[in-house]
């Protein structure tokens, strides 16, 4: 369940991103996945497919970067790092 909360977090955060700069689709976004926050990149990339479909994310390039260091204050996090956006 966990990683449901992360991935709905996610699409609503590029949701209102691409509606204040009024973009129609997120091309790409770059997103480093936390040392504890246990989900592998290849998990977090079927998710991420998964729950952007039918909204501006989908079929976004999608960069997974996986941070190594268990004492950064967001190691449990996911942190969007990077996003490029079409405009309408
Ligand atoms: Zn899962």
């Amino acid at each position: 369940m966990h990683e449901f909360f992360l991935m709905k977090s996610l699409i609503d955060t590029l949701s209102s991103i691409a509606r204040e700069e009024h973009a129609s689709k997120i091309i790409s976004l770059t997103v480093k996945l936390g040392a504890l926050s246990h989900i592998s990149p290849d998990h977090f990339r079927e998710h991420f497919i998964h729950a952007s479909q039918g909204t501006v994310a989908e079929g976004a390039r999608l960069t997974i970067e996986v941070m190594t260091d268990t004492t950064h204050p967001q190691s449990q996090d996911v942190l969007l790092e990077n996003i490029e956006i079409m405009n309408s």
